[in-house]
């Protein structure tokens, strides 16, 4: 038996109870059908029907709500080592379930058999992270003045909603809810309408670990109905949103009548940048990778390449032979590099760039054709000949496509890199230190690699400037979000207080 067979064999046990049930919400730690009916999950792979879904309606976010708020003050009260031993076992549990979690993750949407088995583990490192910061998450100062002693706390916002994207939605989820429980929030999740599978497990896992009902509940369902009626709800204190800069605009609004707290985190057109004192060899390997990994499904992709003019050629040249050699497949053969788009809607959006980039003059230099019809299939990408102002160089693709741009100066490059509405990531490719410290000093992004691929560390910030987000995740900056500075001032003595009405 291949490893592609055994893997199917293994989806195929793990798919069975999703077929015979559908996926239900999970509200209040019981299974609800949906108010709106439901809709059907497709899988990318053949275009088949996974299994129905629950159609959330704002009566079902309504419920999740007053579980989530119903549930609140235990989850806030309970010890904090309590707290933190419970999201170690769900850390454990889903390490677990990885294989499982990962096989479904796959199969849902379209991600490779090659990075999602990591993917899963990391989603139990988000958890096993944050649980380790519990015991400190309400630690304070102690500001004295002259007359008062301050001391600052925190403290949970109360219940929040956690609205998430179709790529890598498992990892991404964890990377919302582990703080938000961590931080001793409750939370409601609105999972992707395209990738409903783990979201599902992951309900199932952490209340299977001991998380006290309600404290997670999971709604799915459409954006503009289940989503929309998260975002307005009156006793949800915040959303973390991750998913389109347009979106982002549209849940503000929706959110402003309940002054909702919000943390976005949106898309991004990240420029690499390759200067010809780089090491071209290394920055080669992590330009592929930064597009081309993850179906190019990755908010932080570099997905513009800024080449300086006097290696464009030979590096372009390098470039095409390599994607050019890159292998489209199933997505659960081990040795696939790229599997298909996650649905109907984002292949037409995706392949209907060819098109512009042809009208716009461009070079198709790689790819620009689908694979098959079986599924969402398409080569990677490699767009040339292209200048900053194209819609191929300002728009998000969010698939494998790059857009390779010439530059010949630092100015010209730093000109370039900032003339974007987004700012998520760059990359910068030299090995002139002083360039590198001047360059990134002025590029626009919240994150930024030197000499390397997105390589994430928990404890830093994470997030994006302009339309690429508002605030941070990450260590500290995640409790910053789910959580209230409170300060409270006691008097020291007996001090003088002015006094009204006593003449
Ligand atoms: P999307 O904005 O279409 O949807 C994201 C989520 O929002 C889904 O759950 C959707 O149902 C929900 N939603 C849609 N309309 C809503 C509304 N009116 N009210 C409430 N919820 C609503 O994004 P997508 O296509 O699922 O994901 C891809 C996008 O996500 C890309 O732009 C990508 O860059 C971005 N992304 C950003 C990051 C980051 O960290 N910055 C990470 C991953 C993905």
């Amino acid at each position: 038996m291949s490893a592609l067979e055994a893997n199917l064999a293994k989806l195929d046990g793990f798919l069975a109870r999703f077929r015979k049930t559908g996926i239900l919400n999970r509200i209040g730690g019981e299974d609800r059908a949906g108010q709106g009916g439901t809709f059907a999950s497709i899988s990318p792979v053949d275009k088949s029907v996974i299994c129905d879904v629950a159609r959330g309606s704002a009566e079902d976010i309504d419920a999740a709500a007053k579980a989530a708020h119903e549930a609140f003050a235990a989850w806030r009260d309970m010890a904090a080592t309590e707290r933190r031993k419970i999201l170690i076992r769900v850390a454990e549990a889903i390490e677990d379930r990885a294989e499982e979690i990962a096989l479904c993750e796959c199969w849902d949407t379209g991600q490779t058999w090659r990075f999602m088995s990591k993917a899963a583990l990391r989603g139990a490192e988000n958890f096993r992270y944050f649980a380790d910061q519990v015991v400190a998450a309400r630690d304070g100062q102690h500001l004295r003045s002259p007359t008062l002693m301050n001391v600052t706390t925190r403290v949970p916002l109360g219940p929040v909603g956690v609205i998430t994207p179709w790529n890598t939605p498992f990892m991404l989820s964890t990377w919302k809810i582990a703080p938000a429980l961590a931080a001793g929030c409750t939370v409601v999740h609105k999972p992707a309408e395209a990738s409903p599978l783990t979201a599902r497990l992951l309900v199932e896992i952490a209340e299977a670990a001991g998380l006290p009902p309600g404290v997670l509940n999971t709604v799915n369902g459409f954006g503009e109905e289940a989503g929309k009626a998260l975002t307005e709800h009156p006793l949800i204190k915040a959303i973390a949103f991750v998913g389109e800069s347009r979106t982002g605009s549209i849940i503000t609004r929706q959110g402003a009548d309940t002054l909702k707290r919000m943390h976005l985190e949106l898309g991004g057109k990240n420029p690499v940048i390759v200067f010809d004192d780089a090491d071209l060899e290394q920055a080669l390997d992590a330009v592929i990778f930064m597009i081309y990994s993850i179906n190019g499904e990755r908010c932080t992709s570099s997905s513009r390449l800024l080449v300086q003019d006097t290696i464009r050629e030979a590096f372009e040249a390098k470039l095409v032979e390599r994607v050019d050699n890159i292998r489209v497949g199933h997505p659960l053969d081990p040795a696939t590099e790229i599997g298909p788009l996650v649905s109907e809607e984002h292949f037409n959006k995706v392949t209907g760039y060819y098109d512009i980039a042809r009208e716009e003059g461009a070079t198709i230099a790689a790819g620009g054709m689908t694979v098959g019809d079986e599924g969402y299939f398409v080569r990677p990408t490699l767009f040339t000949g292209a200048n900053n102002a194209m819609r191929i160089a300002r728009e998000e693709i969010f698939g494998p496509v790059l857009t390779s741009i010439p530059f010949s100066s630092e100015e010209e490059a730093l000109a370039i890199a900032n003339d974007t509405p987004y700012g998520l990531t760059g990359y910068v490719w030299t090995n002139d230190l002083t360039r590198a410290i001047r360059f990134t000093d002025r590029l626009e992004a919240g994150m930024i690699w030197v000499n390397s691929e997105n390589v994430r560390h928990l404890p830093t910030p994470f997030g994006g400037v302009k339309a690429s987000g508002i605030g941070r995740d990450g260590g500290d900056w995640s409790f910053e979000f789910y959580m209230e500075q409170k300060n409270i001032a006691f008097a020291t003595g007996r001090h003088k207080i002015m006094q009204l009405g006593t003449q």
